[in-house]
Order: structure tokens, then sequence, then C-alpha cells
């Protein structure tokens, strides 16, 4: 709401908790990119990591935490903002209730993405309007990265340097040695 000062109007805006939940198997420079886009317009920002069992992770989840976990340490001090980095494993909307966030962020790639997110939105808004679903694109670098081929690339032991931090990178290749 615009609040009258000295004859002009100023706008005064409290920052969301933002939830931005996937399974991060493994954490790319795409999630990333989204994330450092994220913190831009939340207070807190909190990275659920799915435990997701029947996509079979390469990575356990303790292992896909303390990878994204990692990185967070850098994009904290650089914005400023607090991130959390939560497993988890029961409805998406009952999570982000549970932990009072009030927009829920996802990342689009290509047009493959937006039927899916179009369901989710659909029903995640029939749980709980109150909660917004935000998009978010990556940087035209990161955009055709995908987890999913990164592993493959891992395993057939292609340069995977520029899809995932250092240390994600490292962690593939000890895995597929
Ligand atoms: P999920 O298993 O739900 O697809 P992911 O870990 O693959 O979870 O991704 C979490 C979120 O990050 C999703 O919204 C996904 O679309 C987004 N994402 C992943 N990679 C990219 C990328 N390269 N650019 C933009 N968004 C991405």
């Amino acid at each position: 709401m615009p609040a009258e000062a000295n004859g002009q109007e100023t706008y005064s805006m409290s920052k969301p908790i933002g939830l931005y939940p996937g399974t991060f198997d493994p954490l790319t420079m795409g999630h990333v990119d989204i994330i450092e886009r994220a913190v831009k317009f939340v207070d807190g920002l909190v990275i659920g990591v799915a435990v997701n069992r029947d996509k079979g992770p390469l990575f356990s989840l303790e292992e896909r935490v303390a990878m994204v976990r990692h990185e967070m340490d850098r994009i904290e001090k650089q914005s400023g903002v607090k991130i959390t980095v939560t497993p988890f494993e029961n409805l998406l909307m009952q999570f982000a209730e549970e932990i009072g966030a009030s927009i829920i962020i996802r990342g689009l790639r290509a047009v493959s993405d937006f039927e899916y997110e179009f369901q989710m939105v659909g029903m995640n808004q029939a749980l709980n309007d109150d909660i917004e679903t935000v998009f978010l694109m990556a940087d035209a670098r990161y955009q055709s990265i995908a987890s999913r081929l990164v592993k493959e690339i891992a395993r057939l032991g292609g340069d995977i340097s520029s899809f995932a931090p250092d240390h994600v990178a490292d962690a593939l290749r000890k895995k597929y040695s």
C-alpha cells in the first residue's frame, strides 16, 4: 500500500519467506542460478530437499543436503539472506505451511517443464490458495542443464565442470570412478 511521505508516495513491502523445493540429485548451476535470483526478493529462503524415493536418487538425502548447504554459505554471505536447507517427505503445501513460506519458487526450463508445473500449481492452489508459486528462468547459459543429464555425462566420463559447482563435480566423478 502506498504511504504518503513528504507529498511523495512511498511503498513499503515486507518480503516473504520462500520455499524452493526439488530433488537436487545433484545440485547444478541451474539450481544455483535460480537460488541467486530468489534471494533478491525473499526475506529468508528454505531449500526443501525432497526424499523422493520413487526417483531412485544417485545421492543419498544426506549427501544432497550437504552439497546444497556447501554452496549456500557463499550465497548467504553475498546476499545477507538466511538460507536453510531442510529435507522433507510430506506434502509440499503442508511443508510450506509448517515453515511459514508464502511463496514457492520453481525454475522453468523448456516447454517440457511447463505442463508438469501447470498441473502442480493447479493442485497446489486447490490445497492452499494463499501460497503463490513463482517461476524463475535461469541465465541462458544454464537453461538446458538438468541433473539427469549431468549424471549421464559424468557416468560416461564427459566434462561436467561447467554444469555443476566444483565440489558437486568432484562428488560425481567419485561416484562413477
Ligand atoms: P524436480 O525433481 O522437482 O524436477 P529438481 O531438483 O530437478 O526437482 O529441480 C528443482 C527445481 O529447479 C525445479 O523447479 C526445476 O524446474 C528447477 N531447475 C532445475 N534445473 C534448472 C535449470 N537449469 N534452469 C532453471 N530451473 C531449473
